[in-house]
């Protein structure tokens, strides 16, 4: 169907169905709001670009998922965060010395983290996005570029037609075309790293604790999933990262092996590892009048602390806040004042998260001999400072600040 011909006005449309795109049309439907979301690839597309992706969930992005009715343990096929250690080690040869070690709560509370795998949730995300009368997800069509008034936005689109909308929520992720449209000012330090990700099969118990171990080329994580299987995500530096991830499967693993000691018995590699270069990359404002950068497309950030798809979700949860809140008094959905709202609730999250993985990457990840005096000093501070615990905990729950309701119990 052309989009031409159906020349409604949509209430709101959506660049990008990522897995933040997906959620905020979903929580946004549920707040009765009508959404079109669009994307560029078709679903199959995502999944396979996606395959054997992981991610450290917080207890307030499950919250949201729950609150979407979107939370099956079963389906999502989740692994609980039990413990955190972090540790660090000059070398293989040298022992794993133990920062800190953060252990459960209590029984009583939900862990603080849960591993969730990225085919099992996009599968859930889209049956839910398929069924719902409010939303129209528009595959293979991407959105190109806009041209904004008084009244709405008018969007063209990559097969030509031409639709408006009160408000357009980009979230087509970090390497943002919309961003670079707009000529928007970011932030970017590019880490001169790359992550190696991939997951592997052992024969020990992880006991659903994630090790997060501090390398001299960069932190390497090891992450509980189902059964036993880990997740890994490993930061190196880019020459390093590119010759190990060109290396057989046997040369990586052995190589891996070496570095994480015992925590893991007798892995082995299941399916192919991938590759992400790393960067910070900050927009200086996410929204314009009618537009709103959200997810990736605003803020992208190195995956030491496994936090970027909750700092989206926290976006998501934020900006379905402001507009239902808006919407319910009768306001321009797309108007700069609302706007301005949601980016400034959201701005001292994203500035303290970003700050705080730049910060721990180079305190632990460089080998510059004044930042070793200071690295020592880092870990002692870390292992005897309840504020900085409290901080790490934190981030794990995600729960702090002016919480959003959807991120709620
Ligand atoms: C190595 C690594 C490990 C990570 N681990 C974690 C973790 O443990 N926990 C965590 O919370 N986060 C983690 N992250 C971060 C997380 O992966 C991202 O924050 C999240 O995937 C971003 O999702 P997104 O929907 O914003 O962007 P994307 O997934 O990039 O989605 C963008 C979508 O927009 C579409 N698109 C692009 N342009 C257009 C257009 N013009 N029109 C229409 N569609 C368009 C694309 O096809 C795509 O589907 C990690 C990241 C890396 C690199």
């Amino acid at each position: 169907m052309s989009l031409m011909k159906s020349s409604k006005k949509r209430q709101v449309v959506i660049a990008g169905a990522g897995l933040i795109g997906s959620t905020m049309a979903l929580a946004l439907a549920s707040k009765g709001f009508d959404v079109t979301v669009f994307d560029g690839t078709t679903e199959k597309d995502r999944i396979n670009r996606n395959k054997g992706r992981t991610y450290a969930l917080s207890r307030a992005s499950k919250n949201l998922f729950s609150n979407l009715g979107v939370w099956n343990e079963k389906k999502l096929n989740v692994s609980p965060i039990e413990n955190i250690i972090l540790s660090t080690r000059k070398d293989s040869n040298d022992p794993i010395r133990h920062l800190v070690e953060f252990k459960k709560e209590s029984p009583a509370f939900d862990p603080s983290s849960y591993m969730i795998e990225d085919f099992y949730l996009r599968k859930v995300l889209s049956s839910e996005l398929n069924k719902n009368t409010n939303i129209q997800v528009i595959d293979s069509t991407e959105v190109i570029q806009d041209e904004t008034n008084s009244f709405e936005t008018k969007i063209s689109l990559s097969d030509n037609s031409l639709i408006s909308t009160e408000i357009l929520i980009i979230s087509d992720g970090r390497d943002s075309g919309f961003a670079r449209r707009l000529n928007k000012k970011f932030f970017k330090k590019n880490y001169n790293q790359v992550a190696i990700v991939g997951n592997l099969s052992h024969k020990n118990d992880h006991n659903c604790t994630a090790h997060q171990l501090f390398l001299n080329g960069g932190p390497l994580a090891i992450l509980p999933l189902q059964g036993n299987r880990s997740t890994f995500v490993w930061s190196l530096p880019v020459e390093v990262g590119n010759k190990l991830s060109e290396s057989t499967d046997e040369i990586f693993t052995s190589h891996l092996k070496e570095n994480i000691g015992d925590i893991l018995t007798n892995a082995s590699l299941i399916d192919e590892k991938k590759m992400f270069p790393l960067y910070l990359k900050f927009l200086r404002d996410s929204i314009d009048i009618r537009k709103v950068f959200i997810g990736d497309s605003a803020l992208a950030i190195h995956p030491l602390a496994g936090q970027g798809l909750n700092i989206g979700l926290r976006d998501v949860a934020s900006l379905v806040d402001v507009l239902f809140k808006g919407k319910k008094l009768g306001l321009d959905l797309g108007s700069f004042d609302l706007l301005k709202k949601y980016e400034t609730w959201r701005s001292f999250d994203k500035i303290s998260i970003a700050t705080y993985t730049d910060l721990i990457n180079s305190l632990f990840s460089n080998d510059n001999i004044y930042l070793k005096a200071l690295r020592e000093l880092g870990m002692n501070t870390i292992d005897n400072s309840k504020l900085l615990k409290n901080f790490f905990v934190k981030e794990a729950a995600g729960e702090y600040g002016n919480v959003p309701e959807l991120l709620k119990n």
